[in-house]
């Protein structure tokens, strides 16, 4: 594997050279006040792309899934009931965590590449009169079908349901990279990871907290210790960490939100999608299509290609691996050879991901797939022609 080349995997993603070299630094005492004046722009800073206006957010040394543990435990008791749509292999691994901690998971299965019905939660919120549901579980962005779900709208069915569960979304794969908006969508918990949109290293599990979820902290009894939000929030009222921080990973996250910033929030999410409608007319190009059912779900992030019969989209990856030093995703579970996967998010330009194009398409003539070679490239590069921001060419 090539280490010049850019990743096309949904996460990790690429690492700015300035990220690395924040997260480069001399041993710091995590109990001096040098800490503290790190670790506070970094909170502060996640707080402004979650959209929070109030409630806590909770930076852990973990990763994602330890994130959506951490949710749970803090904030449930064995034999809660937990509603979840099933449709994608991350929705289906928050599931089976939520199982392996004694909750009752109550699942609306949904075909992959359909994103959370709305229409089928509401209604189990309608018919649940005794509020044995004490959360409804979103993943936001399904990594494994490049499905996005409507957050708003879960929002808008709990609301006509007149339930309280509180509402917890994966945004692993979306935050700082597609639109978030933790207040406006009423989200009790919000769960992100440091190797995606924030460009970083995996390490960090991100979080936000609504007074409501720490509120129930009170009555939640399922165990916890390392995830316990009461010790990090009591250790962070008097600047530090109930354990040792990852101290480095935190620099670089204050680092990574001041990239976002100054680029301005909306115009990430606007170069997210303008990156990913160029994959898409490639692989329409292609003759082939995204697994997402329809347009308003197609993914900002990911893009998981529809292979055509009889190819392996699996075969597709591991020969960019070998042969040309380039990541792309498979298909995992359900979906593993129908789909190959390309992650457009983080740091990525439309220079960057014309490469990953041209790249899947010698892939796909080696392998005697139907394709024409630069179509699907020729098909992006118009796009992209035609789409390239004015301040970009101001710049020139
Ligand atoms: C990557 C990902 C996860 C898992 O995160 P880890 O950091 O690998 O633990 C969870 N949910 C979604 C949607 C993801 O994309």
């Amino acid at each position: 594997m090539s280490m010049q080349n850019p990743v096309f995997i949904p996460g990790p993603t690429n690492i700015p050279d300035s990220v690395r070299k924040a997260c480069d630094m001399a041993t710091l005492d995590h109990r001096s006040p040098a800490f503290a004046r790190l670790f506070k722009p970094a909170v502060e800073g996640v707080r402004r792309v979650l959209r929070m206006d109030q409630g806590e957010v909770i930076v852990i040394p973990s990763t994602g899934t330890g994130g959506w543990e951490a949710a749970v435990t803090n904030t449930l008791s064995p034999g809660d009931t937990v509603l979840a749509a099933r449709f994608g292999m991350f929705s289906h691994r928050w599931i089976d965590l939520c199982q392996r901690h004694g909750l009752n998971v109550q699942i609306i299965e949904t075909p992959w590449g359909q994103g959370a019905p709305l229409a089928a939660i509401e209604a189990a919120l309608k018919a649940d009169v005794a509020g044995k549901i004490k959360a409804v579980l979103a993943t936001h962005n399904e990594t494994a079908t490049g499905v996005k779900s409507d957050i708003a709208g879960i929002r808008t069915a709990m609301d006509a349901a007149g339930h309280g569960a509180m509402l917890f979304v994966d945004g692993v794969s979306s935050i700082a990279s597609m639109p978030f908006d933790f207040t406006g969508w009423g989200v009790d918990i919000a769960v992100a990871g440091s190797q995606k949109g924030f460009m970083l290293p995996a390490g960090l599990a991100i979080l936000g907290v609504s007074p409501k979820a720490i509120a129930a902290m009170e009555t939640a009894t399922l165990p916890r210790t390392f995830f316990d939000f009461k010790d990090m929030l009591a250790s962070y009222a008097r600047g530090g960490y109930p354990y040792t921080p990852a101290v480095g990973l935190i620099a670089g996250l204050a680092h990574s939100i001041d990239l976002l910033e100054a680029e301005g929030l909306e115009s990430v999410y606007a170069r997210h999608h303008r990156l990913a409608e160029g994959v898409r007319r490639a692989v329409f190009a292609w003759g082939m299509e995204p697994y997402a059912a329809s347009l308003d779900l197609y993914s900002d992030t990911v893009t998981a290609v529809k292979v055509p019969q009889g190819c392996d989209g699996t075969a597709l990856v591991q020969l960019a691996a070998t042969k040309y030093g380039m990541a792309f995703g498979v298909g995992l579970g359900e979906v593993a050879g129908k789909v190959f996967r390309i992650g457009h998010l983080g740091m990525l330009t439309e220079a960057m991901l014309l490469s990953g194009l041209c790249v899947a398409e010698m892939c796909m003539a080696d392998l005697g797939w139907p394709v024409k070679l630069g179509s699907g490239v020729a098909a992006a590069q118009e796009y992209y022609r035609g789409t390239v921001p004015a301040m970009a060419l101001a710049a020139e």
